[in-house]
């Protein structure tokens, strides 16, 4: 299968699905993510160019040990909006994949980039298999399943399916720890320790599912993609 993650900012997707994409890698699934923008307000340090160049380093580092394809739609940060353009980015980014599987942002998520994000994955997956839509790259045959993943810290979040990443733990944090120039953007909001949050939010999700370290996802409902629970590793 082709398994496709879009995450709004480089590090969201190793905080919220890292332990899935290594599962299904394991698995022999070919891993796709995109970035739908490059993550250039993060940073009180350096100036948003270098910010942003630092984190698409870091994001593709991180794509590696996750044996995953990346891509960047490149937005600035805070600066997705629902807009035509912006639509057939998604558009093409999903057809590249061609995927089975998509995860993305829950579109309730009140982090602006986050909601946007799933919103417009919610929104093109109509228009993926048609030869009208203006788009860049050909119509794909699937009807992909979409399954949404963690707020930040779980906020508003109610899981209705999990993937046991207890074997895959070691692998996320190394994902994640890639992304070293967060570390100081993070204790903005007075967060000091990575692992520290991804063993509190994973290992929460482990709790609720009864296993050690678990990631929580929803299934998007939309006529002709219901879940297909059979598609989780
Ligand atoms: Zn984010």
């Amino acid at each position: 299968m082709n398994v496709l993650a879009i995450g709004a900012h480089p590090d969201d997707i190793e905080v919220c699905c890292a332990g899935t994409l290594a599962k299904y890698q394991k698995q022999g699934h070919s891993i796709y993510i995109v970035l739908s923008t490059n993550g250039n307000q993060g940073s009180n340090v350096v100036s948003r160019e270098e910010i942003r160049s630092i984190r698409k380093r870091e994001a593709e580092e991180s794509a590696r040990i996750l044996g995953a394809q990346i891509s960047h739609m490149d937005y600035d940060d805070e600066g997705l909006v629902d807009t035509p353009e912006s639509r057939r980015s998604f558009i093409n980014a999903i057809r590249q994949a061609n995927p089975d599987v998509i995860f993305t942002h829950y579109p309730e998520d009140k982090s602006t980039d986050h909601g946007m994000t799933g919103k417009l994955t919610t929104q093109v997956m109509l228009s993926l298999q048609g030869k009208n839509i203006r788009a860049d790259v050909q119509p794909i045959q699937k009807l992909p399943a979409l399954f949404y993943f963690d707020t930040g810290g779980g906020v508003g979040f109610v899981p209705e399916v999990y993937v046991d990443i207890t074997a895959e733990m070691d692998i996320k944090r190394e994902a994640f720890s890639r992304h070293a120039s967060q570390l100081d953007w993070m204790k903005v909001f007075g967060l000091a320790d990575f692992n520290e949050y991804l063993n509190l939010v994973s290992g929460y999700r482990g709790l609720q599912a009864g296993v050690r370290y678990a990631e929580g996802f929803v299934a998007c409902r939309l006529w002709n993609f219901m879940p297909d629970y059979k598609l989780l590793p």
